[in-house]
């Protein structure tokens, strides 16, 4: 039992207490704080390390997103016992699976990580032979067709296993590119506006030439039914970011699809050793992290959720435009960090401060605010924010603005 549970049971099992204090939810509050707090340490504060409030958004530079306590409860009881990794791994897929109404699923190191092992299973199937062998793709396909507009830093995780992107553009260029050699066409969902070739073309051109599709969805939660739509939709597989809009650990991530490339994804993965995904391990503690922040995010309130950041972003809006010379503009991107987003921009003949300057000052105050932005606007969203630090956000932003 660990300290908080027996703290727990000790405190209800005194009469007295539970008498003086009322309700067990509130028994159950002060009992954690009593076990809690002597604990904590500000290990941020003995690092010499600032922390913020993110105004941003989910950005690896900035750590992702805050898990919530039940998640950081799984990852703790991960810590303490011993278990079997491939056993974990596969009644954890099978959950996943199940939960998200797919095939097949595994907890991946990341979206990134999830790519490279996704594809390494599509080139090298159940052939240990040929696991062994990559990044060397001698006698394997070895090809991704890409849409150019999709092509962005991402497909490094593909070209990891030894692949090649070839890119394309129209459907008709798409299908002359397919040859013996191609493994597998890649969508990314955050540029779908971007490339010619919608979702279901997409598909219906890979079960049209036999090859498997994969969509990159690594920012595409919310909306909660992105968690579904593209396996049922017909794409082989699919990656999410465990960090992202679902709050799990930001290391880890997610991998859906056709359990035979899953299966075949997990060969690359330890504890095989000898494999282009050794680095990519995911313990037991971040399995069960992902796993409960994936129940947690299924189970949340997402039209009150969104509800909430649509006044958050609508009282900074408000309060940056109370200036003279600031407009702002609501807007929620189609694809990728689809949630309720606010530019402000200003003329700086009225507003004497650059965009960049303005950003600095915000990072340097107190407390330190970090948004996202260009020359010509600052952008900010609320959904990793905790509730109410919208507020200091509102003031120091109209602050800032007014005494520019
Ligand atoms: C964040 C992101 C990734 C990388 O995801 P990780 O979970 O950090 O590995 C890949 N693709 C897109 C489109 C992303 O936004």
């Amino acid at each position: 039992m660990n300290t908080r549970r027996k703290a727990l049971k000790t405190i209800s099992a005194i009469p007295f207490i539970g008498a003086l204090i009322g309700p067990s939810i509130v028994t159950a509050k002060v009992a954690e704080e009593a076990v809690m707090k002597p604990l904590a340490r500000d290990f941020f504060k003995e690092l010499g390390l600032r922390t913020f409030i993110n105004a941003a958004g989910t950005y690896t530079s900035m750590t992702g997103s805050l898990m919530h306590k039940e998640v950081t409860e799984a990852i703790s009881y991960g810590a303490t016992e011993y278990v079997n990794l491939d056993e974990l791994h596969d009644k954890v897929g099978e959950r996943i699976a199940q939960l998200l109404e797919c095939e097949y699923a595994t907890v991946s190191s990341g979206a990134f990580g999830a790519m490279t092992i996704g594809l390494a299973g599509v080139m090298c199937g159940m052939d240990e032979k040929k696991v062994a062998q990559l990044p060397n793709t001698e006698g394997l396909k070895d090809e991704v067709i890409v849409q150019k507009g999709h092509s962005i830093g991402y497909t490094h995780a593909l070209i990891n296993t030894g692949a090649k992107i070839v890119e394309v553009t129209t459907a008709k260029e798409l299908e002359k590119a397919i040859n013996k050699k191609t493994a597998m066409l890649w969508f990314l969902n955050a540029n779908t506006e971007k490339g010619e070739i919608k979702w279901e073309e997409f598909v219906a051109l890979g079960k049209k030439h036999d090859v498997p599709t994969f969509v990159d969805c690594a920012a595409d939660v919310p909306p909660v039914e992105n968690l579904f739509k593209f396996t049922k939709m017909g794409f082989d597989l699919v990656c999410f970011s465990g960090g992202k809009g679902i709050r799990g650990p930001q290391s880890a991530g997610l991998l859906l699809g056709r359990r035979k490339y899953i299966e075949a994804a997990r060969l690359h993965t330890p504890p095989r050793g000898t494999t282009i995904a050794r680095g990519m391990k995911v313990n037991k503690e971040e399995v069960l992290g992902m796993l409960v922040a994936l129940e947690l995010y299924l189970a949340r309130d997402h039209k009150k959720e969104w509800a909430l950041w649509e006044s958050q972003i609508q009282l900074i809006s408000d309060s940056a435009s109370s200036v003279n010379g600031v407009e702002t503009e609501i807007h929620v991107p189609p694809h990728a960090n689809h949630v309720p987003s606010l530019k402000i921009r200003w003329d700086e003949s009225i507003v004497k401060i650059s965009k960049p300057d303005f950003r600095k000052q915000l990072v340097n105050g107190h407390p330190s605010i970090e948004t996202v932005g260009s020359e010509k606007e600052v952008g900010i969203t609320t959904w990793m924010m905790e509730p109410g630090q919208e507020r200091i956000v509102a003031q120091r932003v109209r602050e800032l603005l007014a005494n520019a």
